[in-house]
């Protein structure tokens, strides 16, 4: 381990939503940051013009806080503005930086200005795969001397700057923390590019660059980028700069051990959010798709992550998404909220479906107290609390079938007079199933005859959750308001 001060960073790429896989990425830096007590940076990498976003990039900012793992240093996730002395932290912003980076390579003689076309390129691969042979680019331009080249640019030409990997053969060793020792022969790899002939650079030279600068101690992020450590180990040593700690962290499939995909449901953490999952009981779940905690617990607190995480107990194999084990854990999250907490969270969910309630804090302790394990999700309450609310009372086809029968206008009337006759707001469940009796012997109706009209009279539907726990928590005069509406209908 570098004895340099902890400083870690999460680089997503605009171009979209946060998916869990990102999510999880910056979820272990913050949890290694805050563990090391380091410096947790947010760096935007949006080199790629066409497909990032400001949009996305907002969008990705409000996830990350959503899911408690704010950033030390980074784009201000309002302004956008950069917080910190290592900015920007936009790659956007930073162009002048790498460009310097690659002026030094090219003083060097370690990467050179190559004026290969795309169809000289697109010819030489057509070559190599006529032979049999894999394609590496063969630049004629590689030994060129500095002043030629400039010399060509100044009159117009468009050219790349390339990186002039060794000539010979050496075995890069690199010590994953995650995955073990990992050699990778320098020949896997021909000249690449670092600046694009647009000016642009690309995405191993801006990480290199950046991370350098930044003085990033340890890269944690996803296995795919495996496969450009051995370019960026190279650009470290081009440049003098000392490389940082890599730990590269499987990927996640689904439950039949394909790559997660959209297939397999919900992905991106707004869908989550939208499907009613808890902020952190996600953290908690993402925080297990790869890591365990050493006492093996798996409902963990941010804090006991901190105080638990180690790079050393995050596997090597694939992890697998359990959904039904989500729910699991959102269920477990949101039973244990205290109910004002619980209340406030639904709101959005209800606001959405249209639904008003009391805002009496007992009412809704009440509700919560008998709804509350019925739910895993928070949009599980839509349903639940449906027949509660105090707008959009509305009955439904089939339970207009069920007030055309003969005896259901008695039934409601008696239902109704009794309901009016009872002192007080609200009524208990005794009250109710006396009341029930009371309509029985006064409409001379059993069965279904009875229990459907009052069900209808009470939520407008013919099914539905029992009604002794349903009435208690109706105010009178709404039930009144109901059955009045029931009437009209009989
Ligand atoms: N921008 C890259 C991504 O979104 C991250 C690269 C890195 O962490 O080095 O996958």
């Amino acid at each position: 381990m570098t004895s340099r001060p902890v400083r870690v960073r999460f680089a997503p790429s605009p171009t979209g939503y946060l998916h869990v896989g990102g999510a999880r990425t910056a979820l272990y830096n913050q949890l290694f940051a805050r563990h090391n007590e380091g410096q947790f940076i947010l760096r935007v990498e949006d080199t790629d013009e066409e497909r990032s976003t400001e949009e996305a990039l907002r969008l990705q900012l409000k996830d990350l806080e959503w899911l408690g793992l704010q950033w030390d240093e980074g784009p201000h996730p309002e302004t956008l503005e950069p917080m910190g002395d290592f900015g920007p932290y936009r790659q956007s912003q930073r162009k002048a930086i790498y460009r310097a980076q690659a002026e030094k390579l090219l003083q060097t003689g370690q990467a050179y200005y190559c004026f290969l076309t795309d169809e000289e390129i697109e010819a030489q691969k057509a070559q190599a795969k006529a032979q049999g042979r894999p394609h590496q680019v063969q630049s004629p331009w590689r030994d060129k001397p500095l002043s030629e080249s400039l010399k060509l640019i100044e009159e117009g030409q468009k050219a790349t700057v390339r990186f002039k990997v060794p000539e010979t053969k050496v075995d890069y060793k690199l010590k994953d923390l995650v995955r073990g020792e990992i050699s990778f022969p320098s020949d896997m790899v021909g000249d690449f590019v670092l600046i694009r002939s647009s000016g642009m650079p690309v995405y191993n030279f801006c990480c290199v660059v950046d991370d350098a600068l930044m003085e990033i101690t340890h890269v944690l992020r996803a296995e795919e980028h495996l496969s450009n450590t051995l370019r960026q180990i190279m650009i470290y040593q081009a440049l003098g700069f000392e490389p940082p700690e890599f730990a590269h962290l499987s990927i996640i499939l689904g439950e039949d051990r394909q790559k997660m995909s959209k297939r397999h449901g919900a992905t991106s953490c707004n869908e989550f959010r939208e499907q009613g999952y808890l902020p952190e009981a996600l953290t908690n779940f993402i925080a297990l798709l790869g890591w365990s905690s050493p006492e093996g617990k798996e409902i963990l607190s941010h804090r006991q992550m901190v105080e638990q995480f180690s790079l050393d107990r995050v596997h090597s194999a694939p992890a697998v998404f359990d959904q039904a084990k989500l729910k699991w854990m959102n269920a477990t999250y949101l039973r244990k909220l205290p109910e004002v907490e619980l209340w406030k969270r639904l709101e959005p969910f209800f606001a959405e479906a249209n639904l008003s309630f009391s805002a009496d804090p007992e009412w809704r302790a009440k509700a919560l107290g008998v709804f509350k394990t019925s739910m895993e999700t928070l949009r599980d309450a839509i349903e639940l609390f449906r027949p509660l609310s105090t707008s959009g009372f509305e009955i439904s086809v089939e339970a207009k079938d069920v007030l055309a029968w003969d005896t259901s206008r008695s039934v409601v009337e008696e239902w109704k007079s009794l309901v009016g006759a009872l002192p007080g707001s609200f009524m208990s469940e005794e009250d109710f199933v006396q009341i029930q009796e009371e309509v029985k012997t006064r409409a001379q109706v059993k069965g279904k005859h009875l229990f459907m009209p009052i069900r209808v009279a009470v939520i407008g539907q013919p099914s539905g959750a029992e009604l002794k726990v349903l009435v208690p928590l109706l105010e009178k005069q709404t039930l009144l308001d109901r059955a009045e509406k029931a009437l009209e209908l009989c």
